[in-house]
């Protein structure tokens, strides 16, 4: 699916997701946020200038998010986002209210809406985790130049093909027609069973892979 579908998902069918920002200490702090529009190259929110959260974003310019979609776990898609954020001008707030107009009940005059401000998470990466299918979807996605972290189990040449495996994943999704061993990565769940049953220890982390023989 293109990045501008998921940001579109996120905007339209979850809406209100949940933000983390790190605190003067490092430490996470998170709080709702509704993700007011988005396309293809970044998401926008908005928040008070009085509030805490303002001062964490100004701080650290950086922030992740995740939100929930479906009524159950075993029908739920879970899409994540991280990366910078940046206060934007005040056409965007503008903008961004009269697309979402239900702000005028929350901030209801001119004067109360002073406060206000604009980000956009602008620069990325997320990920897409629907659990309503079988086996489960996921999906790696980038925007504003960021690359996508090679962050999944990856085997190497050093497989010998014994298929210990392919027993312990949860997911059946590693396929052994000749050594190496493949990892259907959309169907992962990243859980590590593989990599700590394997004899061989050619299932490696982050797309570490082994030379070629
Ligand atoms: S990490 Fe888990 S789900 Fe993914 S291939 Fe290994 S055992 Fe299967
Ligand atoms: S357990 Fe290791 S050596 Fe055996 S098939 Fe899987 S990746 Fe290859």
């Amino acid at each position: 699916m293109e990045t501008e579908r998921i940001l579109a998902f996120l905007r339209d069918e979850i809406h209100t997701a949940v933000m983390a920002t790190a605190d003067d200490s490092g430490n996470p702090v998170t709080c709702a946020i509704d993700v007011m529009d988005g396309d293809g190259s970044g998401l926008y929110f908005l928040t008070a200038k009085g509030k805490n959260f303002y001062a964490r974003l100004k701080a650290r310019g950086f922030a992740a998010l995740t939100g929930i979609a479906g009524d159950s776990t075993m029908t739920r898609v879970a899409v994540s986002v991280r990366g910078k954020v940046k206060e934007q001008r005040r056409d965007v707030l503008r903008r961004l209210l009269e697309k979402n107009p239900y702000m005028y009940e929350i901030y209801p005059t001119e004067v109360s809406r002073e406060g206000l401000v604009a980000f956009r998470l602008y620069e990325g990466e997320g990920e897409w985790f629907d659990l309503s299918k079988k086996p489960v979807e996921r999906q790696s996605f980038s925007f504003g130049g960021a690359e996508t972290a090679a962050d999944g189990y990856f085997i190497g040449w050093d497989c010998i093909g014994c298929g210990k495996c392919l027993d312990v994943c949860p997911q059946s999704c590693i396929r052994l027609l000749k050594p190496p061993a493949v990892i259907v990565q959309e169907h992962c769940l990243r859980c590590g069973n593989c990599a700590a049953a394997c004899p061989a220890g050619a299932v490696r982390k982050g797309g570490v892979k082994a030379p070629a023989p």
